[in-house]
């Protein structure tokens, strides 16, 4: 491992001139525009993964290209991880808020801005860097090595399950690593440990066939937005929990080690609030703010649609209400039961003179790891060696679907080790990487695969 890591300080400004390269090319998933652009980074990495010593192929699918590297040299004894990236990127827009061109690669203040920096090109290309590392100064690599970088993330991964699917006897492996998420504080690495799900529904509640006089008819026909309303007002009670019967049934309550692991975070509150701007933080009574985002689950009104909006007065009783409702959900929620226990308890309070329907959109499954296995322990002695602080746990409020999916459909468990900074502008104009994380990320990394070596086998 020494001559790994030499090996990567001795050409740490080349690994830096590729990675511009590599931001250079505008592979924005979402626009067909950019569909040679894409396309060409998708050769452009598989160039880097063959230069890294890896076997590289660019696969087709029905959309944008998967690349996959490998590498099985260390043998049948020694464990296999799965690494997984995307090389897509977000729409740039608008492009006048950026201080410097999106796919100009600038550093300013130790920070590379450019679009993609962040994510996940950056963590992606320290990925294949720390192989090569490996593969070019020590000879070798103490791992078998998988790398799966898709180029539809940022569209929602509409190929990557079928791919995996099909794939899934080649893709056989001992656990999945995925950079592609931030640490709590800058010096302070971290390990993610949970991510919520998604139930995504819409409601609609109707009274007559079309609006009506609000004189003529107001009095004696349904009001499908105020049943509405006093529908949704029945979702929580006065606690902030969620009041439909059942919704609790499935989650998994946390130790207090964990709870405690997370009110010891450095997390300023009234920072937070500053941020978003409201005049108080609000949740679910009996919990702090960290564990409302990251290990409790939540029911949302997204929209609200119904009658008359436009300017001055019109008496109108509309005929329909519309609301999108949506939970982020917690293991063991299930997305599917969640809307059958929204549409029961919809029904069951629903006014007289009202019909309802409620439409489900889409969901995603929640995920949560095993903090205290050795994969955890061995990426945190990688991560203190590399940044000096024994890494903390945390959670994620969104939702990365797929992260479930790796391990249902290949039957091993994720490790979710992220390098970017809180307020890095993922998806946003002036997305920034720091020099150092990109720097020190790839010396964790290079540890990390000597450390999986030993814990995995
Ligand atoms: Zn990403």
């Amino acid at each position: 491992m020494p001559d790994a890591l030499e090996y990567a300080r001795s050409h740490a400004d080349r690994f830096r001139d590729e990675l511009f390269d590599f931001l250079r090319i505008p592979s924005v998933s979402a626009k067909s525009e950019h569909n040679d652009d894409t396309a060409e980074a998708a050769r452009w990495l598989a160039g880097q993964m063959s230069a890294a010593g890896l076997e590289s192929e660019v696969l087709a699918t029905p959309g944008h290209p998967v690349v996959l590297g490998e590498w099985r040299g260390a043998g049948d004894d020694a464990p296999t991880i799965l690494i997984y990236g995307h090389y897509d990127v977000q729409p740039a827009e608008p492009l006048d808020l950026w201080a410097s061109p999106p796919f100009e690669p600038t550093i300013r203040e130790g920070r590379i801005y450019a679009r993609g920096s962040a994510d996940d090109k950056g963590q992606l290309h320290m990925h294949v860097k720390a192989l090569e590392c490996w593969l070019s100064g020590a000879g070798t690599l103490p791992v078998n090595v998988i790398v799966v970088a898709e180029g539809e993330e940022e569209v929602g991964s509409p190929n990557l399950l079928p791919f995996v699917e099909q794939m899934r006897e080649r893709l056989a492996c001992d656990a999945v690593v995925i950079s592609d998420s931030a640490m709590f504080d800058e010096g302070l690495p971290s390990l993610l440990f949970s991510l919520r799900g998604l139930a995504y529904l819409e409601v609609h509640a109707r009274a007559a066939s079309g609006d009506l006089h609000s004189g003529a008819y107001g009095g004696a026909v349904g009001n499908p937005a105020m049943a509405l309303a006093r529908m949704l007002a029945t979702l929580h009670d006065e606690h902030g929990h969620v009041a439909i019967p059942g919704f609790y049934d499935h989650v998994l309550e946390w130790d207090e080690a964990t709870r405690a692991s997370i009110r010891a975070l450095p997390f300023d509150e009234a920072k937070f609030r500053d941020t978003v701007g409201a005049p108080a933080l609000v949740g679910e009574s009996g919990y702090s703010t960290l564990e409302r985002l990251w290990i409790r689950p939540t029911c949302e009104v997204n929209g609200l649609l119904s009658g008359y909006t436009g300017e001055g007065a019109k008496t109108v009783l509309p005929a329909e209400a519309m609301a999108k409702v949506s939970f982020r959900l917690v293991p063991d929620q299930d997305p599917r039961r969640v809307a059958r226990l929204l549409e029961a308890h919809l029904r069951e309070v629903r006014p007289e003179g009202i019909e309802i329907e409620v439409v489900e959109l889409h969901g995603g499954n929640p995920w949560r790891a095993d903090p205290s296995g050795p994969m955890f322990e061995a990426a945190g002695r990688a991560l203190e060696n590399a940044f000096g602080a024994a890494p903390v746990l945390v959670g994620e409020g969104g939702s990365i679907p797929i992260v479930g999916d790796f391990e249902r459909v290949l039957e091993v468990p994720a490790l979710l080790v992220g390098f970017a900074l809180p307020g890095c502008n993922m998806h946003a104009p002036n997305e920034w990487f720091t020099v150092d994380n990109y720097d020190r990320g790839i010396g964790a990394l290079i540890r990390l695969y000597e450390e999986l070596a030993t814990s995995l086998r």
